[in-house]
């Protein structure tokens, strides 16, 4: 294989580079790891916030009916409570 940045052979096993010493790596090993890794993490925090969202959700909103001043906001809060609540219970049922 060759050096992707100064375009020398090097050997298969070899870490760095003996033209640039720069490190050699497999394209792709180094920079797509971390962006695979950086979108199932954001995944995982979104699924773990919408598994704690309805309750909290609900708590609020049901909270929040009963003043008019937030009665708008507590049914929209409410209604993407139960439908996260619905999309989990769909999840967990398998269905
Ligand atoms: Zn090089």
């Amino acid at each position: 294989m060759y050096c992707r940045y100064c375009g020398k052979e090097v050997k298969e096993k070899s870490i760095v580079c003996s033209g640039c010493g720069r490190p050699v790596d497999e394209p792709g090993s180094v920079t797509g790891t971390p962006v695979i890794g950086w979108s199932v993490g954001l995944l995982l925090a979104f699924m773990i916030a919408s598994l704690f969202f309805p309750p909290f959700g609900l708590f609020v909103g049901i909270k929040g009916l009963f003043s008019e001043a937030t009665k708008v906001k507590a049914s929209v809060l409410l209604t993407v409570s139960t439908l996260l609540a619905l999309f989990w219970i769909a999840i967990i049922l398998g269905l």
